[in-house]
């Protein structure tokens, strides 16, 4: 996909394919024949759907974890690795709770044996250059969201990596926090002040991708691979009212929305059956992105960029729930546009109970997990079960995190639809007064 030999590359990933192993001896294969390269004074995004494998991708990168198959090469060859050219910042920020903000950021420089008075003052100025000053010994409780991504970045950056990975940097972040963020790391990369050569950035957010990268990598799911290549060409400082910048998002809206329809079914979310990983939509939030295609003047299909602004929702809010309301047979999406189906106009028409009585159909017929849940209450003589079962369950198919994030999402919805009751403190599921 991209020129081999390209004397500017400095990492060369080639046919990456990445199995997690399962408990019954099966395995999930999560990446398949991934080739990507990063050149020298680029900004790379990866964009794609929580849980197509961006991560494990990127600690692959990083030399954390070893793919089942394929290569990662470091151009030119070198002896020290990839932990000498590389650092990351993750989504969480990972800092120890117990160090200060000096210390947190010192720690990378301690592995590498750097000398105490070398690493305090190059801690200090990492500290300075992302605007911590001032914090030094601080700890990380006492700091904002937007304070510790700062200390994760100015690790990262303490060590004079060649290239900085960023797995979904901002958005555990509120948005004007996150803005302010990418605003002052995008004025640092422009002006020459931070001692890289190359970031490789994952997300999932669509208009963050624009925002940021000089090309941006579409990652499909089921398994992880590279399907497309887009160069973001628009002037710097970028405008997200721009419309060049907006037909791009668009653009790429459609591009990930588009599906061959046997993908629509198969494709839609990571994992099968019972196993697949949801997200955590509300039933407030679907309910609400039905009325409002429902009524005038979108009447049943509207154009998803275009429904998020006028809902003041951030765009890439929105996919996550059209897509669940597609899984559950009450839309589907059409090149960018999200189509209601017939069922949804019921539901727009009908009265609380009957809204639940027809989610709580759709969601049996559509969402294994949520009529497995059902069946075992059913069949048990008391009719509760653990929800400590379930989590187990899942957690042979997917990460912890996934599978925490699935079953709540199938709680909040089987309550809704009153097809199950769940009790938070036991931590189980019943058939009691369910509500
Ligand atoms: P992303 O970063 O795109 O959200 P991940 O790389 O975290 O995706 O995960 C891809 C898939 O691999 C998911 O289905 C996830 O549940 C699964 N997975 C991730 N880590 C593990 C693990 N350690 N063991 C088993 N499955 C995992
Ligand atoms: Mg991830």
């Amino acid at each position: 996909m991209i020129a081999t030999q390209d004397h500017r590359c400095l990492v060369k990933v080639s046919h990456v394919r990445h199995l997690y192993g399962k408990p019954g001896g099966t395995s999930l294969l999560v990446l398949d024949d991934v080739d990507l390269s990063l050149n020298d004074n680029e900004i790379v995004g990866l964009l794609g759907r929580s849980g197509s494998g961006k991560s494990t991708l990127l600690r692959s990168i990083a030399g954390l974890i070893t793919p089942s198959e394929g290569t990662v090469a470091w151009l030119p060859p070198d002896p020290g690795g990839p932990p000498a050219r590389v650092s990351m910042v993750f989504q969480s920020f990972a800092l120890f709770p117990w160090l200060t903000v000096l210390q947190n950021v010192e720690v990378g420089l301690e592995a590498r044996r750097v000398r105490p008075e070398e690493r305090r003052r190059r801690a200090l100025a990492a500290i300075d250059l992302i605007g911590l000053d001032g914090f030094e010994s601080a700890y990380p409780k006492e700091l904002s969201g937007g304070m510790r991504q700062r200390v994760g970045l100015a690790r990262a950056l303490v060590v004079d990596p060649d290239i900085l990975l960023m797995d979904e940097p901002f958005s555990a972040l509120d948005v004007l926090t996150a803005e302010t963020l990418r605003t002052d790391l995008l004025d640092l990369w422009s002006e020459g002040r931070m001692p890289i050569k190359s970031i490789l950035m994952v997300t999932h957010n669509i208009e963050e991708a624009v925002l940021m990268c000089d090309r941006i990598l579409l990652f499909s799911s089921n398994p992880g691979r590279v399907v497309a290549e887009i160069k973001v060409d628009l002037l710097r400082p970028r405008d997200r009212q721009d419309p060049a910048f907006r037909a791009l998002v668009e653009d790429i809206y459609v591009r990930m929305t588009e599906k061959a329809p046997s993908e629509v079914r198969e494709g839609l979310f990571p994992g099968t059956g019972i196993g697949m990983a949801l997200p955590r939509v509300s039933t407030n939030a679907m309910a609400g992105l039905i009325e409002a295609v429902t009524a005038a003047p979108h009447n049943g299909q509207a154009d998803l960029p275009q429904l998020a602004q006028d809902l003041h929702y951030e765009a890439d809010d929105l996919f996550p729930i059209a897509e669940v309301l597609q899984l559950l047979r009450f839309a589907e999406l059409v090149g960018g546009d999200l189509r209601l189906l017939p069922a949804a106009r019921r539901y727009a028409g009908a009265d609380v109970d009957a809204r639940k009585q027809l989610f709580a159909q759709h969601l049996l017929n559509h969402v294994p997990l949520a009529a497995h849940i059902r069946r075992v209450l059913d069949e048990r003589a008391a009719h509760t079960a653990p929800a400590r079962r379930f989590r187990d369950e899942l957690e042979d198919v997917m990460s912890p995190e996934y599978a925490a994030q699935t079953l709540k999402a199938v709680t909040q919805w089987g309550r809704y639809g009153e097809l199950y009751a769940f009790d938070e403190t036991a931590d189980l599921f019943s058939l009691d007064n369910p509500a």
